[in-house]
């Protein structure tokens, strides 16, 4: 089995042809010549598209080397998102989300309610969900969770829920398939949004199912099939060809954020510092045992004094955009409170570690939280 930056170089591409490209351009089609009965692997554009199965295959590759799995590609990974849980319940069922998850899933809480699905909801830290899936259909994880970084055992859950006769899905979005291979640590679908770190330019809105029980991945199929969520080609195109430098970009990232992480425990006016990298973190003995290669994400959270304090500080910063999203090559922060929808303090800021020299990013830090502290020199 070669290494990680070996198979994202070559995911997902096709054999070799004389006079071929290595890797192919996107395929803009609507239809396909299609003689005779209305079979074939490309039929009509809403059911399949060349460039995605180079894109599926490749993510494939990634969550689960020389393993025969499925993975179906949304424009989005609220579109992946919506798949899983959408397709995969019906009225009268149980679902247990978590309540520190990605600030759109209350939205899928709402939906699932309007249509008669119980939904409990529990932390990520401690597997304190596992106390609540007795006669549920399906478990959500995320893990480490966006932006409390938080860190579950999927292991254990994975476990616990399938006793409980529960399917488990896993929002792989933070990890990227190169730090957390969430269909070996027991789960039925590993689910992600690609428009953070797995395609890692900022250019590109991506989501993915991966699984490996065909029928599960059927039904998520014909929800992209019946909802009309699907990929346009050169989005599809992009976000495979930004594959190739996955590895270079994540272990970049992951060293530098652990770095940034170093040079913020030391600041006074930094409080509820939290990655997982870091050895005393109350994520981190999880995380080293269930996340590969010491990859702990490019994601760093903290708080500053106050809403106005971390406001300051972000205008100060030179070598990071005030912007939301995250894993992208260029370093974004943002003050999470603006947008509502998490439980953080107003001065709570979630900071995502580019690909800059480690040296420039730290020191561009540091000088705006000193310009933040004494906003008068200057
Ligand atoms: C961004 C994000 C999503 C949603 O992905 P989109 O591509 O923005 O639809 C889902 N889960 C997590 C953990 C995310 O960070």
């Amino acid at each position: 089995m070669t290494g990680d930056g070996t198979r994202a170089v070559r995911a997902g591409l096709p054999e070799p042809v004389a006079y071929e490209p290595t890797m192919p351009g996107p395929v803009f089609a609507a239809h396909y010549h299609l003689p005779g009965d209305a079979v074939g692997p490309y039929t009509y554009g809403r059911d399949d598209n060349p460039t995605w199965t180079g894109l599926e295959r490749a993510i494939g590759e990634l969550e689960a080397p020389g393993e025969d799995v499925h993975t179906v590609a949304f424009p989005s990974g609220m579109g992946a998102i919506a798949a899983v849980l959408l397709s995969g319940v019906r009225s009268g069922d149980t679902v247990v989300l978590p309540n520190d998850c990605y600030q759109a899933m209350p939205l899928i809480r709402e939906r699932l309610e309007s249509y008669g699905v119980e939904v409990r909801t529990a932390p990520t830290a401690g597997e304190a969900q596992a106390k609540h899936l007795e006669g549920a259909k399906l478990l959500w994880i995320e893990t480490p969770s966006n932006p409390g970084l938080d860190v579950c055992d999927i292991r254990r859950l994975a476990d616990a829920a399938h006793e409980a006769g529960a399917l488990v899905a896993v929002d792989n979005t933070l990890a990227t398939p190169l730090g957390q291979r969430p269909l070996e640590l027991g789960a039925d679908f590993s689910v992600a949004s690609g428009t953070k770190g797995l395609t890692g330019h900022g250019d590109v809105l991506l989501g993915y199912v991966t699984c490996r029980d065909r029928e599960l991945a059927a039904q998520v199929k014909l929800w992209r099939k019946t909802s009309g969520a699907i990929l346009g080609p050169m989005e599809a195109w992009l976000a495979h060809r930004s594959l190739s430098t996955l590895q270079l970009r994540i272990d970049r990232q992951t060293a530098t954020a652990l770095a940034l992480a170093e040079a913020l425990r030391e600041r006074p006016e930094v409080t509820g510092l939290r990655y997982p990298g870091l050895p005393d973190d109350p994520s981190h003995a999880v995380a080293a045992r269930q996340m590969r290669s010491g990859r702990f994400g490019c994601v760093v959270s903290f708080t500053l004094p106050d809403r106005a304090y971390a406001e300051r500080f972000l205008a100060a910063l030179r070598l990071v955009d005030d912007a939301t999203s995250f894993g992208g090559v260029r370093s974004t922060a943002e003050r999470r409170g603006r947008w509502g929808g998490d439980d953080v303090p107003e001065g709570f800021v979630r900071f995502s570690v580019g690909a800059e020299d480690p040296e420039d990013l730290v020191a561009d830090v540091l000088r705006a939280l000193d310009e933040t502290a004494a906003p008068t020199a200057g």
